[in-house]
């Protein structure tokens, strides 16, 4: 933890929003849900019936018409989207353009015999069709299931399976570092024998060869007929809206499922007060669409606001790794929001290429999916900020639905502190406890939980009420639990130190994963660390590192690891000095870019990596492993 702050003076101050959340959370979130236009206001703000919630009970509303038929009149010539495909490409889709596709699609989904509360699957690259999709179901109240089109087919077809969809929905191909991954190919090894599916509808991206078979339809043909009428659906508040997997972190995804009402007053509110979004911004998130973040704040929040932004398709180092600067540049953006993993990257290869560019239009920051270190922050800050930015490191996650904590530039104006991310978002309650779940002291390690329930938040998991219960809500009795590990210090702010089963256990202390590998990446050698733990018989627990390089560094690497040791010594203490370190080029990751730590973990206790259908890229595990077995061929572990 560091005790430096950044002052940024955003000039805005709407201190009631907080007050008037601290009075009474759900009339806060009651008003906070007449910025969305209802066909019919609600009878009960919220039916809390633990750990089930539902909101807005008796409203009815439609996603799709909060997203683009309340901007015709005004906003109807504004672009919504600028597309640029990886072979940069471009598209430019307007409101009026992107309402008539969605209402043509989600006439084709009918015409198909979609009805409300079929699941669709969608398995599209970046394209402006994956937002149609989504869209053209949330019209006619069918339930989308979004599935990240880097996945295996066995991973594709375990979700498909899992939600029993009707319906695939993906491309021929789509465009990944100058490649093309034939994703049609994939689909039909996915879903050939799924008794579920009836149809696959496949978009011309790549525009090679395609074989059709009996279930599959051109979208190309499917739209050129359907009509662009369709009014949208009257759908209850509770209507399901998605169900979208977790990134399986820390193990096999989970099939969260998100409501329709709340979950768009959640977006509405946080996308606002986070964003502080002006008709005038040129909005930049980099999230694939895949992952919650692209559902909520690349597709629902912006659409919502009719703001405008960038869409990318492809991967953020190709041709080079100045893709995003150069996207920055290209089109004035002025926020941009992306992970810790991928600043870390850009990080590795110094401030040289960021420099080139022209990103003097930017005024916002963001971060999201990991916690950001703080000596990334600062680079984040100063590099591509240039000390004028704020940056609001947002903690949320698939099952939240929306922020819940982050700083808040469009209502307050409160300081930064490099590394935490600031206060609950109002309307929520957020505390950090022990074991028995009792408010632990400031400053003081702990569980986070969340009081009380929130507008975004999860209405189950899919089919599995009973792992909803057990996962989320029985440790602490009628509090969420997040499964993160943080501190909350004097000024009320928030660290997230790491995921709660990866703390560190050493000699009775207790350290997240996050304060050491924070400590490890504040070396100038280090781009990148991942922390766990292996048995100790003294110990209990000794901690092993692995790190990988920074571009160009070339030390021995004895001398590297002393220096190592001597960061950890000064910034952490003695206590948590790694035993043993370990030097590797990759490290393994989720495809949403974090690192997982329980394959690690896994590799230095000898066990089976377990499931792995998430990670990114096999090679990484390989190196660890190889890495790993060769320091200890001269050391014999249970002699430690
Ligand atoms: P799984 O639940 O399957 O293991 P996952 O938790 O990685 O996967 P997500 O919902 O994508 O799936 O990620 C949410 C998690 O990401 C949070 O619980 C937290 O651990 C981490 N996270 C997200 N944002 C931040 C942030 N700003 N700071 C710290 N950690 C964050
Ligand atoms: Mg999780």
């Amino acid at each position: 933890m560091t005790s430096e702050k950044f002052e940024i003076n955003l000039g805005k101050s709407y201190p009631d929003i907080r007050k008037l959340s601290q009075d009474d959370f759900i009339r806060f979130w009651e008003n906070q849900a007449k910025s969305l236009k209802w066909f019919k206001p609600w009878d009960t703000t919220l039916n809390w019936n633990p750990p089930f919630a539902k909101w807005f009970e008796g409203g009815l509303l439609n996603a799709s018409y909060n997203a683009l038929d309340i901007h015709q009149t005004e906003k109807s010539d504004k672009i919504a989207i600028f597309w640029e495909g990886e072979d940069a490409s471009q598209r430019s889709i307007s409101y009026a353009e992107l309402f008539i596709q969605v209402k043509k699609f989600a006439n084709v989904l009918k015409s198909l015999g979609i009805k409300k509360g079929d699941r669709v699957t969608i398995y599209l690259p970046m394209v402006p069709e994956l937002v149609i999709s989504m869209l053209g179901c949330a019209r006619i109240g069918a339930i989308h299931t979004v599935v990240f089109s880097g996945f295996s087919s066995t991973s594709l077809r375990d979700r498909v399976e899992d939600s029993e969809s009707k319906i695939v929905i993906t491309a021929d191909g789509g465009f990944r570092k100058g490649k093309i991954i034939k994703l049609k190919d994939i689909v039909d090894e996915a879903v050939s024998e799924v008794k579920s599916i009836e149809h696959v509808i496949v978009f011309e991206r790549v525009k090679g060869k395609i074989t059709l078979n009996e279930k599959d339809h051109l979208w190309s043909e499917l739209m050129k007929h359907a009509s662009d009428q369709c009014e949208a659906e009257e759908l209850e508040s509770t209507h399901p809206l998605y169900i979208l997997y977790t990134s399986g972190t820390t193990g096999k995804p989970k099939g969260v499922l998100h409501g329709t009402g709340g979950y768009l007053t959640h977006l509405h509110s946080t996308y606002k007060w986070a964003f502080d979004i002006q008709d005038s911004d040129i909005y930049f998130c980099t999230a694939d669409i895949g992952w919650v973040t692209g559902h909520s704040y690349v597709v629902y929040g912006p659409l919502l606001h009719g703001a405008t932004q960038i869409m990318y398709e492809g991967a953020p180092d190709y041709p080079d790794i100045s893709r995003m600067w150069n996207i920055i540049q290209k089109y004035k953006a002025t926020i941009f929001y992306t992970t810790p993993t991928a600043l870390r990257m850009f990080m590795k290869f110094g401030d040289e290429k960021p420099n080139s560019f022209d990103l003097s239009t930017l005024r916002l920051l963001g971060t999201v999916g990991e916690p950001i270190n703080p000596e990334v922050w600062k680079w984040y800050f100063n590099v591509i900020g240039k000390k004028r930015c704020p940056i609001i490191d947002t903690w949320w996650q698939t099952e939240t639905g929306g922020m819940m904590i982050s700083s808040l530039p469009g209502i307050e104006s409160n300081f930064l502190k490099p590394g935490s991310a600031t206060q609950p978002v109002p309307g929520v309650s957020i505390s950090v406890v022990d074991e028995d779940g009792k408010e632990v002291p400031a400053n003081t390690k702990g569980s986070l939980i969340i009081e009380n329930p929130w507008p975004g938040m999860l209405m189950t998991l899919w089919n599995d009420d009973e792992k909803y219960k057990d996962v989320y809500w029985s440790k602490f009795e009628n509090k969420y639990y997040p499964g993160d590990y943080a501190i909350c210090d004097s000024d009320g702010y928030f660290w997230l130190l790491g995921r709660s089963d990866d703390v560190l256990k050493v000699a009775g202390h207790r350290i997240g994963t996050a304060e050491l590998e924070s400590s490890l990446v504040s070396h100038d050698y280090v781009a990148e660390s991942a922390v766990c733990s292996i048995p100790d018989e003294i110990k209990g627990e000794s901690i092993i590192a692995f790190v990988v390089l920074n571009d160009g560094i070339e030390i021995t690497q004895e001398k590297i690891v002393n220096e190592l040791r001597n960061t950890v010594r000064n910034s952490v203490g003695a206590i948590a000095i790694p035993q043993e370190f370990y030097i590797v080029s990759k490290l393994p990751k989720t495809r949403s870019g974090k690192i997982m730590r329980r394959l690690l973990k896994a590799i230095a206790n000898k066990e089976k990596v377990g499931d792995v259908s998430t990670l990114e890229d096999g090679a990484a595990v390989t190196e660890v492993q190889s890495a790993f077995d060769e320091i200890q061929k001269s050391i014999n572990i249970s002699d430690r």
